[in-house]
């Protein structure tokens, strides 16, 4: 099965896997992998059904022309016979107008399968993604995720083209002509046919080199992004100037640049020898056939319209031969592109529910960390032994120096993470045997940087609780101390945010954060007070806000601010992943230990700002 994607070593092997390297080369193609890829198109199989059936029939009638000339020639012509002459001009045309409103058809139904493909994969991508544990997204390159979404799965859409149909389209045509001219003139089709090697071994040999040249190509196009983003960024130019480097990194990228430019220029050239070579071959198809009929037809054996019609119909047969032997190009591309995707789907989501797990009610419960340890990477351990309890009703501050743990520690009790060892209960109950809808929608969040949507401001409040009334939303705003400044907008409630709208401070974004909780009246609350400097009058509000929302309620908060901290229930001090002390601010301050350094260090020091 696939990688599971938790714990440890999420920057190993699975993500180096997923880079953007169009690689052709890839091992062959598994039957496994192809049948997989069929799945996708087996819900389709009706309309690929009427697809090959109208490929057959387009194949059929193109036959059928170069037939009707033969016999203006050889018949009407001759005869001087105007209604025969009429009739196959007619048929010839009724023959074109089908096969054209056939292709209409096929188009439809070709664009209809691969939609549809297309469609299936974004959603389950969307579903599989929103699955993924939060690990997951701190690991992912940036914008990955939307490459995978959007222009992976996009590539789809052109591989039922590329694959079924030309190798149905393709097969149907060689073969129904190659049986027409066998019947026609057995001598003459073995001639024409003979000569197809002759352009099929440049086509391919041509096809190895133009697809090495653009592989190098790549690769140097690659190299020089490199230097552009590495050098023409913010920190790089800084690194640049500063080390006068300038000259260096010039000389560097003109190197590059002048290589791809070469390789460009030497790819256009093989094309247009490879159609050079192609072009010479496939005419020399028809001189030989006007050679040995004409022969054939000085000795009366056969007539003029038959050289014509075969002339004709022998054109028919070159193009699906060569496009045949490069069809093994795009099988593995295609299947390099759904092998990008799979990537992605065989990561699976390491948090989900057990099959036994139950709905929990967490209303009044104390939290219980026991003995637990946690890993983001493998030889780094972020949190050992955390043994603490947050009793019911009460509020637990953690307090401790940046990358302490103290964020992984709030991360574990909605299992955006999941605890390596030990066990973290909640009324009793391993929060593991709970299941996550139940326990994710009874704790609210807040974080430091609260994150609102692109929307109003009544939109992002109702993402918590989408059945609230207006007087709810502004009875929690009134509570958050944000129902004034909201107010003050002409728009009121109806105002836009985020980079489409107006730009919040960060203790303005808090608060609705906090009144976007107050709405959801979760029974346990975490929250990550704002470190960003607030001035005294937004840290008030926010105090204020906070002293409502975490009324009555079970509630872990990571403090940054000396009135938080006195009004805690209890205080852990975390450092290096572990609690060094646990009490209250008088027990703490007296000991003379890490709390009253840190106090003295952070808190008194924010303390005399506030009074200055
Ligand atoms: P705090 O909230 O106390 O500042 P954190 O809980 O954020 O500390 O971090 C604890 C430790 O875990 C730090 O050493 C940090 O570098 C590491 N860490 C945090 N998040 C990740 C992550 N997504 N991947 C790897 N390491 C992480």
């Amino acid at each position: 099965m696939g990688r599971m994607y938790g714990g440890a070593g999420m920057a190993g092997s699975g993500f180096r896997r997923m880079k953007f390297d169009d690689n052709l080369e890839k091992p062959n193609i598994s039957k496994a992998m192809l049948l997989r890829i069929f799945n996708y198109f087996k819900p389709y199989w009706k309309q690929t059904l009427l697809v090959l059936l109208i490929l057959l029939m387009t194949s059929v009638l193109g036959l059928l022309p170069p037939i009707f000339i033969q016999q203006i020639v050889d018949h009407a012509l001759p005869g001087k016979n105007m209604r025969l002459l009429v009739t196959l001009v007619l048929a010839s045309l009724g023959t074109t107008l089908a096969s054209g409103l056939l292709g209409v058809l096929q188009t439809y139904l070709n664009s209809f399968i691969s939609q549809s493909i297309v469609y299936d994969l974004k959603n389950q991508m969307f579903r599989h993604l929103q699955q993924m544990p939060l690990q997951f997204y701190s690991a992912v390159k940036q914008g990955e995720v939307i490459t995978r979404m959007t222009s992976d799965i996009s590539g789809i859409q052109g591989v039922f083209n590329s694959t079924v149909v030309s190798f149905a389209s393709n097969l149907f045509i060689l073969s129904s002509t190659v049986i027409t001219l066998l019947v026609m003139n057995w001598k003459l089709a073995l001639l024409g046919i003979v000569i197809v090697p002759l352009f099929l071994i440049p086509t391919r040999k041509m096809g190895s080199v133009r697809w090495k040249l653009a592989k190098e190509t790549q690769e140097k196009m690659a190299e020089q992004n490199q230097i552009i983003q590495e050098t023409l960024s913010i920190s790089g130019y800084l690194l640049m100037k500063l080390f006068t480097k300038e000259k260096q990194e010039y000389a560097g990228f003109q190197a590059v640049n002048k290589e791809s430019t070469r390789l460009q220029i030497r790819e256009s050239m093989a094309g247009r020898w490879f159609f050079m070579t192609l072009s010479t071959f496939t005419s020399m198809g028809p001189m030989i056939i006007y050679l040995y009929g004409g022969y054939l037809f000085i000795h009366g054996e056969i007539s003029v319209g038959a050289i014509i019609g075969f002339v004709a119909l022998l054109g028919r047969i070159y193009g699906p031969f060569s496009q045949l032997t490069n069809l093994y190009v795009d099988i593995k591309r295609s299947t390099a592109l759904f092998e990008r995707i799979f990537d992605y789907f065989d990561m699976e989501p390491a948090i989900t529910d057990k099959p036994e797990a139950k709905p929990a009610d967490l209303a009044m419960c104390d939290i219980v960390f026991d003995s637990v340890g946690f890993t983001y990477q493998q030889d780094k351990q972020a949190l050992q032994n955390i043994s603490f309890t947050a009793d019911a009703g009460t509020m637990t501050a953690l307090v401790g120096p940046s990358g302490a743990g103290k964020t992984t520690i709030t991360n574990l009790i909605p299992r955006l993470y999941e605890a390596g060892t030990g066990s973290i209960r909640i009324g009793g109950t391993d929060i593991r045997d709970m299941t996550l809808d139940s326990l994710r929608s009874q704790i609210g969040l807040v974080t430091q940087d609260s994150y609102l949507f692109n929307g109003t401001i009544k939109e992002n409040l109702l993402y918590a609780n989408s059945g609230a009334s207006y007087e709810e939303i502004v009875a929690a705003c009134k509570a958050a101390y944000i129902h004034d400044f909201i107010m003050d907008f002409s728009d009121g409630y109806e105002t836009v945010v985020g980079n489409r709208g107006i730009k919040l401070s960060g203790g303005e974004k808090q608060r609705i954060s906090i009144a976007r909780v107050l709405l959801k009246n979760p029974p346990i609350i975490i929250m990550d007070e704002a470190t960003s400097s607030l001035d005294t009058a937004s840290e008030y509000y926010v105090q204020q806000a906070m002293g409502l929302l975490l009324r009555n309620k079970t509630s872990i908060v990571i403090a940054h601010r000396l009135s938080t901290i006195m009004a805690a229930d209890k205080i852990l001090v975390v450092q290096g992943g572990t609690i060094v002390e646990e009490g209250r601010h008088e027990e703490l301050i007296v000991k003379n230990g890490v709390y009253t350094d840190l106090y003295n260090k952070q808190f008194e020091r924010k303390k005399l700002e506030a009074d200055a």
